[in-house]
């Protein structure tokens, strides 16, 4: 009698276990939807002249393979293969990552290397630069807001500045001005 007893007790146990775990799943099959929109919130919530200060996992939410690849692990994609390299059409370049606008297409230029490259931010405080040259020998550049990186700078570029922001095309979002 009391091994019966206890036999329906343990089914009960097993019947809720299986419930709760049912539950589980079910709920993770959305919070990459629900955290996403989330995380975009909170970003959008944070006024331009702020910094952005975001860990890795809540970045992967909001960026694509491509761009957390770029911006997050500081990695190139391939040249002549991205999609900024040859536009020539007015307007601004924002950070993919945060919305920070970083370039203006009025300082690109075709340099030929296949990147997107510009010869001047199109704010002081746009970008910052890391104290240090890279292996390639120029020296990596992070969007100045959210700390994402973007490209390196190298001192081969047109006049007036000299400077050559080598850019990776994930990194950035390119917004057509109005009227062009
Ligand atoms: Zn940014």
């Amino acid at each position: 009698m009391l091994l019966k007893h206890m036999l329906r007790v343990n089914i009960t146990v097993l019947a809720l276990l299986l419930a709760c775990a049912a539950l589980v799943s079910c709920d993770s099959a959305k919070p990459n939807q629900a955290e996403s929109a989330r995380i975009r919130t909170k970003l959008e919530a944070i006024p331009l002249d702020q910094k952005v200060q975001f860990t890795n996992d809540e970045w992967k939410y909001i960026l694509t393979g491509c761009q957390y690849y770029v911006l997050r692990r500081r990695g190139t994609e391939l040249p002549f293969a991205n999609a900024y390299w040859h536009t020539h059409e007015k307007g601004i370049y924002f950070c993919a990552a945060c919305g920070n606008p970083l370039f203006s297409s009025d300082a690109k230029y075709d340099s030929g290397t296949g990147w997107p490259s510009f010869w001047q931010p199109i704010g002081g405080d746009a970008v910052s630069a890391a104290s240090h040259s890279s292996f390639s020998g120029g020296t990596e550049i992070m969007c100045a807001r959210c700390g994402s990186h973007l490209g390196h700078v190298f001192d081969d570029g047109p006049r007036p500045s000299g400077l050559r922001y080598c850019m990776n095309s994930a990194a950035l979002k390119f917004v057509k001005a109005v009227g062009n």
